[in-house]
């Protein structure tokens, strides 16, 4: 998802009757060495793999995911009183969902990888590095869509790894791929685990087992160039991790999405991901100026320059690439002065397509803010915690307009200055200044969404999010065509929308849906996802803006593609991975 926002905003921001939606976090602007070879890292403990369950990184990594659920069950959230009225009133909810099993009760495949197959490459990655036990099988089966949660709270481990291996280097990533390519044995390369398009669900058939290969060790900061602003970092390290370690320098990435927590680099690159301040930083794919790239075929070692024209750049080919090419070993990152200052402010417009054209105006003529949201009148109701005024308009009040998140980093006087001229434009074209408490509100629950997801299972809602992209002039048309399918699909949903990133050309429209659930809530979903993903493609949308391909879009991929694209595909997955052993399934039409 991204964020399942407004939902759990509605949660953080309920009591103060106050505004919806997440993200950003704050380090300190310390002068930076040149070219220093830096090493601090993590400690070697993944965080996410089997006994015992020892959080690994600085204090501010996350504690171990919940192996069925989202994030640190220690966080786990209540429903607050507004949104069990919404599941009472609006969305007739009335029985609660199946309960989540136990771990020690989840059904798993009995492990097919041969003894003397697993032996071999535990001798590459040491003993306690190469892991077959029930947990680790459990924590690394799947990702966190909502129907990967339904699957797991069923017990239904079916997608299970065999093994889990933690390899501390490239070398050894190398040489475990020569390994499993000799013995066909599938490869799923597995960062934070927080993929939701089914981006770790391979398919089994035509292998001697399947080995998730968790990056978790790979957690070095491993260089910094301060002149060149670049600084080389290893796939496994988590958001807060990663931040920690350039905090020290005075730098930031600026990537924070909603997953900031869990999510490692290597996704981020693998998915091309993009967080909430991406109006600011950029997506994470811009970000990547170099990359290291170990596959069965042997090694990739891309980007020499901040621009070139030696031919089509391969570092997008292996961008958004899943681990179905190789997998990232090594990322060379552009990075940004950590901001010293941030102001994030709530404005509200009439409407949408109100607040769409100030958006527009200011991705387009600047000035541009380091974060940009605006919900649509359904999600900023919510978010308002009024749940009793969408009953009264029938999902739709005008009343409370749509609220706009407007957020500007840098030193004090350049996020002043970016504001003023920001706040111009906003007023000039109809929005008025709710101040900054909405947006400290925004930012403080950033993180805390997905936590509400769990409970609305428990509750016998389900509730789950999509989101595509489009040009400005084809924006409403999408809105509506996805809003229109998921009603025809549901029944009576809650579907709210908001734009989070948005370009000179276009923005994204990200959906966060929430029924009440059905005999068959998997089955239910399954068919109302189908149905968005097609009205998505019809009205000219991509399948995804941030989320990736995985299993679950291929379809719609291969369809925004056309065939001669999915050659192509298939004809670099053939020459980089000949037995065919990565992430066997997904993204590859
Ligand atoms: C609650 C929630 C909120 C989210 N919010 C956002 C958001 O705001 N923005 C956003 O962009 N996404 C979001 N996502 C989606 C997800 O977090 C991103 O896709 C993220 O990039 C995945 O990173 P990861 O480390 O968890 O990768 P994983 O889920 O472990 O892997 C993702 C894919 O990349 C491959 N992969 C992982 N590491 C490597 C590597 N080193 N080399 C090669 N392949 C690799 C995997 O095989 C898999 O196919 C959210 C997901 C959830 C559950």
């Amino acid at each position: 998802m991204a964020d399942t926002a407004d939902m759990a905003d509605t949660a953080d921001t309920a009591d103060t009757a106050d505004t919806a939606a997440p993200d950003i976090p704050a380090t300190p602007d310390t002068p930076t060495a040149p070219d220093s070879s830096v090493n601090a890292a993590a400690p070697d403990t993944p965080a996410d793999t089997a006994a015992p369950d020892t959080p690994a990184g600085p204090a501010t990594a996350a504690g171990p995911m919940l192996w069925s659920g989202w994030g640190d069950p220690a966080r786990a959230a209540g429903l607050p009183g507004p949104v069990r009225t919404l599941l009472q009133d609006i969305l007739g909810v009335r029985a609660p969902g199946t309960p989540a099993v136990g771990l020690d009760e989840v059904r798993l495949p009995a492990p097919a990888l041969p003894a003397g197959v697993l032996a071999a490459l535990e001798s590459v990655v040491g003993a306690g590095n190469a892991r077959s036990g029930d947990e680790a099988r459990v924590r690394h089966t799947r990702g966190k869509s909502t129907p990967d949660l339904m699957r797991m709270r069923a017990g239904d481990g079916s997608d299970a790894p065999d093994a889990v291996l933690l390899p501390g280097s490239h070398d050894e990533v190398l040489e475990l791929l020569r390994i499993c390519a000799a013995h066909r044995v599938a490869v799923v390369p597995f960062g934070g685990g927080t993929s939701v398009v089914g981006g770790l669900t391979p398919a089994r058939e035509g292998h001697a087992g399947v080995v998730a290969l968790d990056l978790a060790r790979m957690n070095r900061l491993v260089s910094v160039d301060a002149e060149s602003m670049v600084a080389e970092l290893e796939p496994g390290l988590r958001g807060p991790q990663a931040e920690e370690l350039l905090a020290a320098h005075g730098l930031t990435l600026g990537h924070f999405p909603q997953s900031f927590e869990y999510a490692t680099l290597g996704g981020f690159a693998a998915a091309r991901s993009s967080g909430q301040a991406s109006a600011g930083y950029g997506r994470f794919d811009d970000m990547v100026v170099g990359m290291t790239v170990a596959t069965p075929r042997g090694t990739l070692d891309l980007g020499r320059a901040p621009k070139s024209a030696a031919g089509p750049d391969l570092r997008q080919v292996v961008l958004g690439s899943e681990g179905a090419f190789g997998v990232i070993t090594s990322l060379r990152l552009r990075v940004r002065r950590a901001p010293q200052a941030r102001i994030y402010e709530g404005w509200r417009f009439g409407s949408f397509s109100a607040g769409t054209a100030a958006l527009r105006r200011l991705a387009q003529d600047g000035p541009l803010p380091t974060v940009l949201r605006l919900s649509d009148e359904t999600e900023t109701m919510v978010g308002l915690a009024k749940p009793g005024e969408l009953a009264e308009s029938g999902g739709l009040s005008s009343g409370a307009g749509c609220l706009v998140i407007a957020g500007y980093e840098g030193t004090p006087e350049e996020a002043a200055e970016r504001r003023d001229r920001a706040a111009a434009v906003l007023t000039g074209l109809g929005g008025t200044c709710l101040g900054t408490g909405p947006g400290d509100s925004w930012a403080h629950g950033r993180y805390s969404a997905p936590y509400l997801r769990d409970s609305l299972l428990a509750a016998g809602a389900t509730v789950e999010t999509l989101e595509t992209a489009g040009f400005w002039s084809g924006l409403p048309r999408l809105y509506d065509a996805v809003r229109l399918a998921l009603h025809g699909a549901l029944g009576s949903p809650l579907v709210m929308c908001h734009i989070s990133h948005v370009y000179g050309t276009g923005a994204s429209l990200y959906f966060t849906v929430v029924t009440a659930q059905s005999g068959d809530p998997l089955a239910q979903w399954e068919a109302a996802k189908r149905s968005a993903s097609e009205a998505i493609i019809a009205a000219g949308g991509t399948i995804s803006h941030h989320h990736g391909v995985g299993r679950d879009h291929r379809d719609a991929y291969a369809a925004e593609i056309g065939e001669l694209g999915v050659e192509i595909l298939r004809g670099i997955k053939e020459r980089l991975d000949p037995e065919g052993i990565l992430n066997p399934g997904v993204l590859i039409p």
